[in-house]
């Protein structure tokens, strides 16, 4: 153990020299920065200033062998109890949003509200469908987000990355490869920094509806009071995913702290003292009787980190 923590420390050090303006801390709890509140602590956890401090920790990473994962919101990763042996960077203080014309250009770490919002303030039309999502843009490109009758591949123009040999780049819509809950950023490993989508312009007043209407039936359908990850998994091809844990009996259904929530079966929720555990407990059972009852493989949206 105490090997393990002057390894990291000796990492810390390291690492802060060739970093601009960034502080790495040491044992940061995860649940703290997803939407599940729950898993263990990252060996290394950093929010970057700018883009050059991300590249700066991958190459960093990659030369020493350490493992790292980018984080946005935290609303679609589960964190395993033993955490992360790694370093996980929270996008979260690149956050810039930028109108021009019919254009939205917003770093990686900005929230899909506050785009929302800007979006309304600005009456451009066609980004309502993402106003309930808690995402930051990044993450919602990355799993190509998407809800009621919209998701990003209808609106992206084009998205800046950094790809796999450390060279920022600009993809357009199709090399972005979009598909349902994946993109190339996902299958190649790429991050996501600068996302730009093209909307049209709208009427102030239906678009503000349209984000009521929305928001109402949201909180309608959805737990949203409680700790989740949204759907916990894919739709399944010719099936409503819910709709198959619900006929399963399985509303309700709990192990330890984890439940599959009474208001939407879609939805694994954390009633508060759940552990990483009790909720992959729980997705495994939900696997296990839908298969039995339906023939249906369910697979996980959220994504699982950390060691087992
Ligand atoms: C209550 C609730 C409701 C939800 N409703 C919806 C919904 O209607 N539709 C929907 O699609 N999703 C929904 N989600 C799931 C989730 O909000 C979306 O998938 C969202 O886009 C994830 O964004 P994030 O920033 O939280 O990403 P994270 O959860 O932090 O990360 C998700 C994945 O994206 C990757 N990632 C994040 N940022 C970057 C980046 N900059 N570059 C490269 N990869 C990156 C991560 O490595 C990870 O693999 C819901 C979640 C909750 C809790």
């Amino acid at each position: 153990m105490r090997c393990v923590v002057d390894n990291t420390l000796k990492f810390k050090e390291k690492l802060e020299e060739y970093l601009e303006d960034c502080e790495l801390i040491i044992n940061e709890p995860l649940k703290n920065h997803t939407t599940f509140k729950v898993g263990g602590t990252a060996d290394l956890f950093a929010i970057p200033n700018n883009y050059e401090d991300i590249i700066r920790m991958i190459d960093f990473c990659k030369k020493n062998k350490m493992k790292y994962y980018v984080l946005g919101n935290g609303s679609n990763v589960l964190v395993r109890d033993a955490g992360y042996r790694g370093l996980i960077i929270k996008t979260s203080h690149l956050n810039e949003i930028k109108v021009q014309g019919k254009y939205v250009i917003a770093q990686c770490g900005a929230e899909l509200k506050d785009v929302a919002k800007i979006c309304t303030k600005h009456s451009l039309t066609g980004f309502e469908f993402a106003c309930g999502i808690p995402g930051s843009i990044g993450g919602a490109i990355a799993m190509n987000a998407g809800a009621y009758d919209g998701e990003m591949k209808d609106i992206v123009e084009e998205c800046v990355v950094i790809d796999d040999e450390l060279k920022i780049k600009t993809l357009s819509r199709e090399q972005l490869e979009l598909s349902y809950r994946n993109s190339a950023i996902q299958k190649y490993g790429y991050i996501a920094l600068e996302v730009k989508i093209k909307l049209d312009n709208g009427d102030n007043k239906n678009i503000k509806e349209k984000v009521e209407d929305l928001t109402n039936r949201r909180e309608e359908k959805q737990p949203l009071d409680v700790q989740s990850a949204g759907s916990t998994f894919k739709r399944a091809p010719g099936h409503y995913t819910g709709k198959l844990i619900q006929d399963s009996g399985l509303k309700g259904y709990s192990i330890g702290g984890a439940q599959i929530s009474n208001k939407h079966a879609g939805f694994v929720i954390n009633k508060g003292d759940a552990t990483a555990n009790d909720i992959l407990n729980l997705i495994g059972h939900i696997q296990k009787v839908v298969k039995e009852n339906y023939d249906v493989e369910l697979e996980p949206e959220v994504r699982i980190i950390g060691e087992e």
